[in-house]
């Protein structure tokens, strides 16, 4: 029985612009059924294949293989030669479904948007809602790879608290109504966020369910305004340890390891520790952890930038709304976070984008800010070290000393202040 998938109720725009950015950054994951599929679709006999292997061990799993230049089936165009004599049917599952994320939600699928695609980020194509039939036809599809999909458990919202689908929905919504409101800047609707996290991390849901709940999230909502700093220089500025524990945070957003754009990770492991080392300093070059970053120094991206054109602001806002609604931020799709721990390391990303897009100021503030979402976007959810033990005690520790909103208003700070 097919599961539903639920459309995202953000106004959001993409069609597949055939940069072939997917095709040159990712390591692509087949099942044995995939392999077999396109072994058979005769490549090893094409000379262009003489002497390759078509894929290659990954961690005990078999992945498409590469060469320079990305995907070892890019033609000399950029195109994929098994979508131009297959078509899409002919190609493995992961590609076809990119950049569009399934996410069980127990008795739907909910969809997910991976903006580290240009089209993505720049809201560039035709109304997700057009793509619907597409997306029904990979959810049956990875419904037959996952079956356990189909009986998903809601996330915990936090230790060994449950609560049902329908309630975490309730939570998601007043999160999303407060990021959809305008009258705040982005930087001070994600403290917000945080606050009611706080307040619900305190409670007890053991009783409150459905429309009481609703109820009480509304009560929760009206007093937030007057409990949130509005501007974010009256936010305490992080403490050392926040700042710390932050570059450690921003090292693996940035990070990216495989692909045309790799960067340090190319040189090896000690190259690798050597730049984990540099982050902690947080003094002289940002190591080139990834291959758009610009000769910079951490101390020129501590300087405040000018405000953000009103564009960046909506852009943020569309990216944060895509991430809560879709519910990317918990459960399988971010290394098993409870719904509180994703949320905040899903706010997380607020500073390091900010923090990044100084990097590139000698583009236009929404070009860079764009640039940053991308690199962040492409690490959050998939890149395996924010997964570890290790970064699961650094966002409690973060969490405990109250340094999220801390270290979201100190890299939302603009030269002009706040309006
Ligand atoms: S990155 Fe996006 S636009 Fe570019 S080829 Fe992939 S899906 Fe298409």
């Amino acid at each position: 029985m097919p599961l539903p998938v639920r459309t995202l109720p953000v106004v959001q725009n993409w069609d597949c612009h055939n940069c072939g950015s997917c095709c040159r950054e990712y390591l692509v994951h087949v099942t044995d059924e995939e392999k077999k599929r396109i072994e058979e679709q005769g490549w090893s006999k094409e000379p262009e294949f003489a002497g390759k292997s078509l894929f290659r061990r990954v961690k005990g799993r078999w992945a498409l293989n590469d060469q320079e230049g990305g995907c070892i089936f890019l033609d000399e165009r950029g195109w994929c030669r098994i979508h131009s004599r297959f078509g899409p049917e002919g190609k493995p599952l992961a590609c076809r479904v990119y950049p569009f994320l399934l996410v069980p939600a127990g008795n739907h699928w909910k969809i997910g948007l991976r903006f580290a695609c240009p089209s993505v980020t720049g809201d560039i194509g035709r109304p997700i809602r057009d793509h619907l039939a597409d997306v029904r036809h990979y959810a049956d599809l990875l419904l037959r790879q996952t079956p356990e999909a189909e009986h998903s458990e809601p996330p915990p919202l936090q230790g060994r608290q449950r609560v049902a689908w329908d309630d975490l929905q309730r939570f998601v919504d007043a999160l999303g109504r407060i990021i959809a409101r305008g009258d705040d800047r982005i930087e001070r609707r994600l403290r917000k966020c945080l606050a009611l996290a706080t307040l619900c991390r305190e409670a007890r849901f053991d009783t409150v369910r459905g429309k009481r709940l609703e109820e009480f999230l509304a009560i929760l909502d009206g007093a937030l305004d007057g409990e949130v700093a509005e501007r974010p220089e009256d936010v305490p500025a992080p403490s050392w340890i926040g700042r710390l524990l932050f570059r450690q945070w921003l090292a693996l957003y940035i990070r990216k390891d495989t692909g045309q754009n790799a960067g340090i990770a190319r040189r090896g492991r000690l190259a690798l520790l050597a730049a984990a080392v540099r982050f902690v300093r947080g003094r002289g070059q940002v190591p080139a952890v990834h291959g758009w970053l610009p000769n910079v120094t951490f101390e020129q991206l501590e300087q405040i930038p000018p405000p953000w054109p009103s564009s960046c602001e909506q852009l943020l806002e569309r990216y944060y709304l895509t991430k809560l609604y879709s519910m990317q931020f918990a459960g399988p799709t971010n290394f098993w976070l409870g719904f509180w721990d994703g949320l905040e390391s899903l706010a997380l990303t607020f500073p390091a984008i900010a923090w990044l897009s100084r990097a590139f100021s000698d583009r236009a503030a929404h070009e860079a800010v764009s640039l940053a979402l991308r690199i962040v976007d492409d690490s959050f959810g998939y890149h395996p070290l924010l997964g570890t033990a290790r970064q699961r005690l650094s966002l409690r520790i973060l969490s405990f000393r109250g340094e999220i909103p801390r270290l979201i208003a100190w890299y939302g700070r603009t030269a002009a202040g706040t309006r």
